[in-house]
């Protein structure tokens, strides 16, 4: 049974490439000027327990060296963001014990203290206990990132052996405790074809989201899919191009996945609708070993480093980068509150 939203999708996707990119960009123009915001990402954990198929941090990639950033090494990365001129934080991890929900409550307190009540602070450890989401948002979190990956129920399941519903419940439970709430997916995933690409968009169209990342699937040789082809760029533009006609206001990143599987592909997913950009700006030692997929880009650089390539980045689109907070302003729409500079 198709919706609104399914029509709307398979309707986007159906233009030729070039419509629909500069429809993608029309409307992100059209809601965010040239403006890029800019989040500081720090990749905190990659000790894995789950074991979803297509991540090179599953806990079955025997090779990979493991690390855990202490909380003063995640307060002295955003301290110097902080200092580089950056709002927006945003500290992701595997999902791991030592990184439980208390220990992720201390560490937003910790952030609060050192940053003060003007930065957004985003969340990104995976699925948790609707408690242990109300906890972190009292503790300073104001932002959650949870992809559902596919919205295909039997790929979601085979890939990551936990349901599609237990992500989408968990994405309903960060909404209604306040959060402003992100998910996405990745394109390009077995089985890929135009169907499923209209369903993902369709799924993230119909879940309201104040944020979407849609990256591609890119195959690590560590992983059961391994000898998978992965579908490169274009399908991932055509996705955020079309999500951003069915979600004006969202913040929409040019991920860095798109960026690892063409060397302009952020350029081009700024030019197609999206307007946020992640730098990771941890530790540069350990980029290389949050190795969600191989070819990962800027693993040398120091993350301040980053922001002025990612300056003139934007510029060959024709954009700005943006240092303010950046907030969603289809949360802002949604839970009543004015948009601020
Ligand atoms: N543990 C957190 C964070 C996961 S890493 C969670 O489960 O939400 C962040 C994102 O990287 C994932 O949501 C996934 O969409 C993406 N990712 C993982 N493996 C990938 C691969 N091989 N290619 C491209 N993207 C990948």
């Amino acid at each position: 049974m198709s919706d609104r939203f399914d029509r709307a999708a398979a309707e986007l996707l159906a233009l030729p490439d070039d419509e629909l990119f500069a429809r993608g960009d029309a409307a992100c123009r059209a809601a965010f000027s040239d403006a890029v915001h800019v989040r500081g990402l720090i990749e905190a954990s990659n000790a894995c327990v789950r074991a979803c198929a297509y991540c090179g941090i599953g806990r079955g990639n025997a090779g990979l060296p493991r690390y855990r950033l202490s909380d003063a090494e995640i307060l002295g990365a955003a301290r110097r963001g902080r200092e580089a001129g950056l709002s927006s934080f945003v500290v992701q991890g595997a999902e791991d014990p030592e990184f439980g929900p208390l220990r992720l409550a201390r560490l937003g307190e910790a952030l609060r203290r050192e940053l003060g009540g003007e930065v957004a602070l985003t969340l990104s450890f995976g699925t948790m206990r609707r408690d242990d989401y109300a906890g972190l948002k009292a503790a300073g979190w104001d932002r959650y990132l949870l992809r559902f990956e596919t919205s295909d129920p039997e790929l979601h399941l085979a890939l990551r052996g936990s349901p599609l519903s237990e992500r989408l419940r968990a994405l309903e439970d960060l909404r209604d405790l306040g959060y402003e709430v992100g998910s996405g997916f990745m394109t390009g995933l077995p089985g890929a074809d135009e169907a499923r690409l209209a369903a993902d968009v369709a799924l993230a169209a119909r879940l309201g989201l104040d944020m979407a990342g849609i990256g591609p699937f890119i195959p690590h040789e560590a992983t059961p899919l391994a000898s998978a082809e992965g579908m490169g760029l274009r399908p991932a533009l055509r996705a955020v191009a079309a999500l951003r006609v069915l979600l004006p206001l969202a913040n929409l990143p040019a991920t860095t996945a798109a960026g690892s599987v063409a060397p302009d592909g952020r350029e081009r997913s700024l030019a197609a609708g999206a307007n946020v950009l992640m730098p990771n700006v941890g530790p540069a030692e350990r980029k290389r070993e949050y190795e969600l997929y191989p070819g990962k880009i800027c693993l040398d650089e120091d993350g301040m480093k980053c922001l002025g390539c990612l300056g003139l980045r934007v510029a060959s689109v024709g954009k700005r980068l943006d240092f303010g907070r950046g907030d969603s302003p289809a949360y802002l729409a949604r839970t009543g509150q004015e948009a601020t500079a």
